[in-house]
C-alpha cells in the first residue's frame, strides 16, 4: 500500500470569487448554509417534508400544476437525458432544433438512444426560426419537438410560444431546455404547453451544480406509460423516480440530502424576492451592462431583440488575447467569467448576469475591470462606461 502524508492537502479554502461567467453563478450565504445542516435519513419524516416542499416551490418558478415536478439528482445534463430517454423509443422521429452547443448535445443524446433525429440547423447566435422547424416538423411524424430556450453558448434566446403551437399541431410532444433561462426570466410552463422541462441549479436559482429540476406534463407521463420498451436508463426512468418522489416514496435511489435542502432555500429565496421582481431585475442589469459594453466600444454577439438577459456574449475586439484577459481578470479582480464554445472560441467573451450575481454593484466592477484590463491590453476603450450603465438605472427610477 503507498503511503500518502496528510498535512501536505491543505484545506480547502477557494477564496472568494465573483462568478460572472456561464454558471456556476454565486450561491447566497443562506443556500451554503442549508448546504450544512446535519445530514440526515432520507426516508425521514423531516426530509421528506422538504422534499414535498421542494416540489412545491419548484412548481411555483416553473409556474405549473404539473404533478411530476422534482429535481433529478444530477446536474442539468442528466436533466436533458432524463427528458429524452423517457420520452424517445428507438426508432421514434424528434425534430431538435440547433443553434448552438446545448442543442448539439440534444442530438447526440438523441442518436445514442437510436431515435430518428430530424435537425434543424439555426446560425448560431441568433434565435430559431419557427418557420424553419414547421417545415421540419412536416416533414415527418415526430414524437418530439426539442428547443433550448437559452442557449448558454450564444446568449440568444428563442421564443417559444410559436414553437409550442406548431409542436402541438404536428401532435408532437413539446421539449424544452430551460437551464439557463429559469429563474432569471420568465418561463411559464403551463401557459406555454411545455410538455417536459429541465433546468440546472447552478445558473439563474444560484444554488450549487449537482441537481436538475424537471416537470413532466399529464401528456408527456401518458407517453411514458405507453412506452413499448423500459426506458433504457434505469437511473433516470421517470416511471420509477417518480415513485419515490410521489406518495409511495418507493426506495429508488438515496436523494442528496443537502442538495435539497440547498435547493429548498434557494427556491425559497427567488419565492420571496417574487418572480416578477426577479424577472425585472435581470432585464435591468443586463441593459445597463450593454450601456457600459457598447459605450467602451465594443460590440454585442446576439441582436438586440434575440438576446438573454443573463448570458451576455461580448466580442473581442481585434487584436485583444482573450485567455490573458480572462485571467487578468481573475487573478487581479477574483471576477470569473466564460470563454467562448465552438466557433465562438476565442471570438467573445460570455458574461453572466445569473441570480444571485445579478447585481447592480457587480455589473460596475466589471466594467471598471473590463476597462482596466483592456488599456493594460493595449485596447483604447472609450470612456463613459460607467456614465452610461449610471444612465440606464437612473432611467429606470
Ligand atoms: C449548463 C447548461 C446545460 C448543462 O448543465 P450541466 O449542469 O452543465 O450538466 C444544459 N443546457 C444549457 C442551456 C445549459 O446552459
Amino acid at each position: 500500500m503507498t503511503r500518502i502524508d496528510p498535512t501536505s492537502f491543505r484545506d480547502i479554502n477557494p477564496g472568494e470569487r465573483l462568478l460572472m461567467g456561464p454558471g456556476p453563478s454565486d450561491v447566497p450565504a443562506r443556500v451554503l448554509q442549508a448546504l450544512a445542516a446535519p445530514c440526515i435519513g432520507h426516508l425521514d419524516p423531516y426530509f421528506l417534508a422538504t422534499m414535498n416542499e421542494t416540489q412545491q416551490l419548484l412548481r411555483h418558478l416553473f409556474q405549473t400544476g404539473n404533478a411530476l415536478t422534482m429535481p433529478v439528482s444530477a446536474t442539468g445534463s442528466a436533466g436533458m437525458e432524463a427528458c429524452f430517454v423517457n420520452l424517445v423509443e428507438c426508432g421514434d422521429e424528434v425534430v431538435v432544433a440547433v443553434n448552438g452547443v446545448f442543442g448539439t448535445r440534444m442530438c447526440d443524446i438523441v442518436t445514442r438512444i437510436g431515435g430518428k433525429l430530424i435537425r434543424v440547423d439555426g446560425e448560431w447566435g441568433r434565435a430559431i426560426d419557427p418557420a424553419a422547424v414547421e417545415k421540419a416538423v412536416k416533414s415527418c411524424t415526430p414524437k418530439v419537438v426539442a428547443v433550448v430556450h437559452a442557449e448558454t453558448s450564444t446568449g440568444a434566446c428563442t421564443p417559444l410560444e410559436e414553437i409550442s403551437r406548431i409542436a402541438h399541431a404536428a401532435g408532437a410532444l413539446f421539449l424544452v431546455d430551460c437551464v439557463t433561462s429559469l429563474g432569471g426570466m420568465d418561463v411559464p410552463i403551463d401557459a406555454l404547453a411545455v410538455d417536459a422541462a429541465y433546468s440546472g441549479t447552478q445558473k439563474c436559482i444560484s444554488c450549487p451544480p449537482g441537481l436538475s429540476p424537471v416537470t413532466f406534463s399529464p401528456e408527456a407521463i401518458k407517453a411514458l406509460e405507453r412506452r413499448k420498451h423500459p426506458v433504457v436508463s434505469w437511473y433516470l426512468d421517470l416511471g420509477m423516480v417518480r415513485d419515490y418522489w410521489g406518495n409511495e416514496r418507493k426506495y429508488h435511489h438515496t436523494a442528496p440530502v443537502n442538495m435539497v435542502y440547498a435547493i429548498r432555500e434557494a427556491l425559497r429565496i427567488i419565492a420571496e424576492e417574487g418572480l416578477e421582481t426577479r424577472f425585472a431585475r435581470h432585464r435591468l442589469n443586463h441593459r445597463a451592462l450593454v450601456a457600459g459594453i457598447e459605450a467602451m466600444g465594443l460590440a454585442m454577439l446576439v441582436p438586440e431583440k434575440e438576446r438573454l438577459p443573463m448570458l451576455n456574449a461580448v466580442r473581442i475586439p481585434e487584436g485583444v488575447n482573450d485567455a490573458r484577459v480572462r485571467k487578468a481578470l481573475l487573478t487581479d479582480f477574483a471576477i470569473e467569467i466564460g470563454g467562448g464554445l465552438g466557433q465562438f472560441a476565442g471570438k467573445v467573451w460570455r458574461v453572466g448576469l445569473m441570480g444571485h450575481s445579478c447585481r447592480r454593484k457587480n455589473v460596475f466592477l466589471f466594467l471598471a475591470a473590463l476597462e482596466t484590463v483592456l488599456k493594460a491590453e493595449g485596447f483604447k476603450a472609450r470612456p463613459g462606461a460607467i456614465e452610461a450603465a449610471t444612465a440606464v438605472y437612473a432611467a429606470a427610477g
